[in-house]
């Protein structure tokens, strides 16, 4: 019996020995030490030997399954250790090596133009306000002086919402331009006004390289007692400055709109060729780059200003076109593909 002890224990020691991993360690206890097991069985034994022989067995066994609890122990530690610090060399971090930067987005090219316009003006006085992009045909048309049988109204390609109303005024729409908000504006508000209105407009057309069927303007509408045609020319002519440069000099030609009385266009002299003519300026020396005038009586009776002691001029400016010249873009519908090789050179 005392033989069986020792080839038990330099079995279970060799075992101990070798084992690599916490599993294997946990089913050489089980084997030995657990319940079940060869030494707790072997002690359990002892009680059917005669005295003599259970006393000298019993501690030999005794030590037998101390000596094997305590190598359990040390076995155990040793795997823990190891295994940390396998752990700590595989998670190891390098401090050293630089951060990865996360990407950042950017504002879309029509917002950063919308709002560097808007900053000019603002920085001149004007508020920003917004309106509705559905609209109805009284303010787009009716109230800006161009009725419903006016032939005016096909300077607009319109999308209409509840289909064209002979009787105008009723009939929705998405609007044409950004126009319709001097009318809402000066319903709300007396003398003085001064306003931008940035926003989106809408027009039943094909695409091409200059023409989109949804873009965008900035609106400035400014009434007063006392306003000229001076105060028109002074604040784009800051306007066209601050936007391309304080070289820059200014053109206005006779333009017709039905909402103002008399109409320009404003141009600025080509700053790709200083004036002298190339393709950006289709050999003119200058570019178009808005509508303006002095707002129409009628368009002031309508919203009971009285003309004969208000003035005002009104603008307005395709955003698009505006951020095509300054960054050289070629193709209006690049604004909104969706292309973020283009997209991130903004
Ligand atoms: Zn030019």
């Amino acid at each position: 019996m005392l033989a069986e002890l020792d080839s038990l224990k330099a079995t279970a020691l060799a075992e101990l020995g070798r084992l690599q991993d916490a599993k294997a360690l946990e089913d050489w206890r089980i084997r030995y030490l657990g319940r079940k097991g060869t030494v707790t069985q072997a002690l359990r034994g002892l009680s059917a030997l005669p005295l003599e022989e259970r006393r000298a067995l019993g501690v030999a066994a005794n030590a037998l399954k101390a000596l094997l609890e305590e190598g359990y122990a040390q076995r155990l530690q040793a795997l823990r250790k190891a295994e940390l610090s396998a752990r700590l060399r595989r998670e190891a971090l390098d401090l050293t090596l630089p951060g990865r930067p996360p990407a950042l987005g950017r504002l879309h090219p029509t917002t950063q133009m919308l709002r560097q316009i808007c900053g000019v003006f603002a920085s001149m006085g004007f508020q920003v306000v917004e309106g509705p992009e559905v609209e109805w045909d009284y303010y787009n048309f009716e109230a800006l002086n161009i009725p419903a049988d006016h032939p005016a109204r096909d300077m607009w390609d319109t999308l209409w919402i509840d289909g064209a109303d002979p009787q105008g005024q009723r009939a929705r729409l998405l609007r044409t331009h950004t126009s319709p908000m001097q009318i809402r504006v000066m319903e709300q508000t007396r003398p003085p006004v001064r306003v931008v209105v940035p926003g989106k407009v809408y027009r039943y057309e094909a695409t091409d390289a200059t023409h989109e069927s949804m873009f965008h303007q900035v609106e400035g509408l400014a009434v007063d007692e006392g306003i000229t045609f001076a105060d028109l020319k002074g604040t784009l002519y800051e306007f066209a400055k601050a936007l391309f440069g304080v070289e820059r000099k200014v053109r206005f030609r006779c333009d017709y709109f039905p909402f103002v009385e008399p109409g320009v266009e404003m141009a600025i002299d080509c700053f790709a060729c200083a004036g002298k003519g190339c393709r950006l300026c289709s050999g003119t020396g200058w570019i178009e780059i808005m509508g303006a005038g002095m707002v129409h009586p009628e368009v002031l009776r309508r919203v009971s200003y009285d003309p004969e002691r208000y003035t005002g001029f009104a603008f307005g400016l395709g955003l698009e076109r505006i951020a095509m010249l300054k960054w050289g873009i070629d193709d209006i519908r690049l604004f909104y593909a969706n292309d973020l090789r283009f997209l991130r050179q903004f």
